[in-house]
C-alpha cells in the first residue's frame, strides 16, 4: 500500500493550521514565531527523538560551524555566553534544546516521525501529511527538513560490497573506537577537513582520498573571555555591535563573490599563503592547491588540515577510485590499500533532495518531477503548483558566506506575513503566480551566470543540469528587503 493511500483521514476540517517538517533551526524559527503570532494550532514532524536538526546529526570528531557564534544564532534568542568565536556541535546543539524549551515547542513535537507522504488536497485545500508514526492535516504545510539533510554515498563500483565498519560524517558511531585501526576517508569537504585531524589522532593508518582540494583559509578562533561575556550580559549593546560587525564583516565578500570574481584575489593569497606556511614539500603543494578560482566552492577554514595531512600515519591518496573491495580500496593506479574502517565524508543530496519524491500538490505532481530540470521557487519559499506549501532554506537560499539564520529568520517572517495576508483576505488557499515565480528566477539565473560559482568548478551548489540552485547570488539584506516588500497581486488567494 503506498503512503498515500494509508490517509484514512478524509473530514475537510484540518487537524492543525499549520504542520511544520523538521525541528532545527527552520523549523524551530517557524514555530516560535507562529506562537508569538498567537497561533497555536500547528505540530513539528520530527524523524528523530531530539530537536537540533543539522546540529543533532552532525556530531563527528571535530564537528563545529565556521560562522561565527554570535551570528550564527537566532537574533531574538541571543546568548551572550557563547564560550568560543566558531561554535562547536555540542554548544550549538546544547543551544537549539534550551531554545526549544524556553519557548515551550516540546509539547507541540512529534518525534520519531518520518515524513512518509505529503499530498494536497484540493477539495478541501489543506495538506494530508503521512509520517511514520501516524497521520494529520493541515492547512499550512512549511518544510524545514534542510538542505543538507540526507547522506550522499559516493557511487563507486563495488562500495556495498566492503565488509569492515562505515561511516558518514553525519552518521557517526562513537561507540566504535578507531585505536590504531586503517582507516579511508572520502572527501575533503567542509566535514573531512574537521574531522581528518582528530582520527589522525587515534588511527594506526589514515587513508584520505581526495578527488578535488578545497581553498583553506587560517580559522581565527578563540574562545571569549570571562570579561567579554560579563560585558555582553550586562550591556546588550555591546553584543549587538559585535554580532553587526561580523555581520557586515561577513557581508562584504558578497562583492568579490557576486559583483566581481577578480576582488577575491585576497582572499586566494590568503589561502596560498596558508599553504606555504603549513606545507614544507613542494610536491604536497602542488597536491593541495586547488586550480579554479577561490570561492567557487565553499571557502573552508581550517588550521590543523595541512598538518593533519603530513603526519606519519596519514597518506593524501589522489589517484581516483576504481573500486571498492571486501577490505580494501582500489585507486585507478593499481595500488589496493587494505582498510578496516570506510568513512564517507561525501556530502549531502543538497539538489534532488530525496524528500522532493514523497511531495504531492495539484494533480498529483511531485515537487521531484516539477524540480526535474532543477529547484526552483519564489524568493525560496514558493512553489506553483503546491499552494499552502512554504519552504525555509528552499532553492537559491543558501549562501557561500555568512550565516544561514539570518536567511531562515526572513523565510521565517516573510511566511508569517503570507499567512496573515491569506487570512485577511479571507481566503483558505495562498499560492504564486506561475509568471511571477518564472520571471523571478530568470533574473536570479543571470545574476549567478556571471557569479563566481559559475567560473568552472564542480561543487554542490548545482544540479546535475548545470543549473545553480543552492545559492541566493547577492546580500542577505537584500533577500529580506525582497522578502518584506510585499505585492499582493504577485498571489493567487482563494
Ligand atoms: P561536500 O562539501 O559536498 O564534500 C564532499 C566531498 O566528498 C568532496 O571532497 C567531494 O569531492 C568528495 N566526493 C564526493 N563523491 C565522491 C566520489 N564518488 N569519489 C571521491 N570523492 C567524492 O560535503 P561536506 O564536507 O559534508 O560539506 C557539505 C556542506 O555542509 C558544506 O559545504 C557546508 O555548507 C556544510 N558544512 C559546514 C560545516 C561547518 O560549518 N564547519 C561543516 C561541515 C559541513 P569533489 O569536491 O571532487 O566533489
Amino acid at each position: 500500500m503506498s503512503a498515500a493511500n494509508k490517509i484514512s483521514n478524509n473530514k475537510a476540517t484540518p487537524d492543525v493550521e499549520v504542520a511544520i517538517i523538521g525541528t532545527g533551526f527552520a523549523g524551530l524559527g517557524m514555530a516560535i514565531r507562529l506562537k508569538q503570532e498567537g497561533q497555536d494550532s500547528f505540530v513539528l514532524l520530527e524523524r528523530a527523538a531530539e530537536v537540533g536538526g543539522t546540529w543533532r546529526d552532525n556530531h563527528y570528531p571535530g564537528a563545529a560551524c565556521d560562522v561565527p557564534s554570535h551570528l550564527y544564532s537566532f537574533s531574538f534568542a541571543p546568548n551572550p555566553d557563547w564560550s568560543r568565536k566558531y561554535p562547536t556541535q555540542p554548544e550549538l546543539y546544547r543551544y537549539l534544546r534550551k531554545v526549544a524549551n524556553d519557548y515551550g515547542l516540546y509539547p507541540h513535537i512529534r518525534f520519531n516521525s518520518t515524513l512518509e507522504d505529503a499530498t494536497y488536497d484540493e477539495a478541501n485545500g489543506l495538506w494530508r501529511v503521512v509520517t511514520s508514526s501516524g497521520e494529520v492535516t493541515a492547512r499550512s504545510l512549511v518544510m524545514g527538513s534542510g538542505g543538507l539533510a540526507e547522506p550522499k554515498l559516493p557511487d563507486i563500483p563495488g562500495v556495498e560490497t566492503f565488509q569492515g565498519k562505515t561511516f558518514h560524517s553525519s552518521r557517526w558511531d562513537h561507540d566504535y573506537d578507531l585505536t590504531g585501526k586503517r582507516v579511508a576517508v572520502i572527501g575533503t569537504g567542509a566535514s573531512a577537513i574537521q574531522l581528518v585531524p582528530e582520527i589522525a589522532k587515534k588511527a594506526g593508518r589514515l587513508d584520505v582520498y581526495q578527488r578535488t582540494p578545497n581553498w583553506i583559509i587560517p580559522r581565527n578562533d578563540r574562545a571569549y573571555l570571562a570579561a567579554e561575556k560579563t560585558l555582553f550580559r550586562k550591556l546588550p549593546l555591546t553584543r549587538q555591535l559585535h554580532r553587526a560587525a561580523i555581520y557586515w564583516g561577513h557581508e562584504s565578500r558578497v562583492m568579490g563573490l557576486v559583483l566581481n570574481p577578480k576582488l577575491m584575489t585576497l582572499f586566494q593569497k590568503l589561502a596560498e599563503w596558508h599553504i606555504r606556511r603549513q606545507v614544507k614539500d613542494k610536491a604536497m603543494r602542488d597536491i593541495v592547491t586547488p586550480d579554479y578560482t577561490i570561492g567557487c566552492k565553499r571557502i573552508l577554514i581550517s588550521n590543523d588540515w595541512y598538518p593533519a595531512l603530513q603526519q606519519p600515519n596519514v597518506e593524501l591518496v589522489t589517484h581516483g577510485i576504481r573500486e571498492i573491495r571486501a577490505n580494501s580500496i582500489v585507486t585507478a593506479d593499481g595500488t589496493e590499500r587494505e582498510i578496516d574502517v570506510l568513512v564517507f565524508a561525501t556530502g549531502f543530496y543538497a539538489t534532488e533532495n530525496p524528500i522532493a519524491d514523497r511531495v504531492h500538490g495539484r494533480d498529483g505532481d511531485t515537487l521531484a518531477h516539477a524540480w526535474r530540470d532543477g529547484e526552483e521557487a519564489y524568493l525560496g519559499t514558493l512553489v506553483n503548483g503546491f499552494p499552502n506549501l512554504y519552504f525555509i532554506i528552499g532553492p537559491n537560499t543558501g549562501l557561500g558566506h555568512t550565516s544561514m539564520i539570518f536567511m531562515i529568520e526572513t523565510q521565517v517572517d516573510y511566511i508569517a506575513r503570507l499567512l496573515a495576508l491569506r487570512n485577511k483576505a479571507g481566503g483558505k488557499v495562498l499560492e504564486v503566480r506561475p509568471e511571477v515565480q518564472a520571471r523571478y528566477n530568470e533574473k536570479l539565473q543571470a545574476r549567478l551566470g556571471s557569479s563566481i560559482w559559475a567560473t568552472g568548478c564542480d561543487s554542490w551548489y548545482k544540479h546535475k543540469s548545470g543549473k545553480i540552485t543552492a545559492l541566493w547570488p547577492g546580500f542577505t539584506f537584500e533577500f529580506r528587503l525582497r522578502a518584506r516588500r510585499f505585492n499582493q497581486q504577485d498571489y493567487l488567494i482563494d
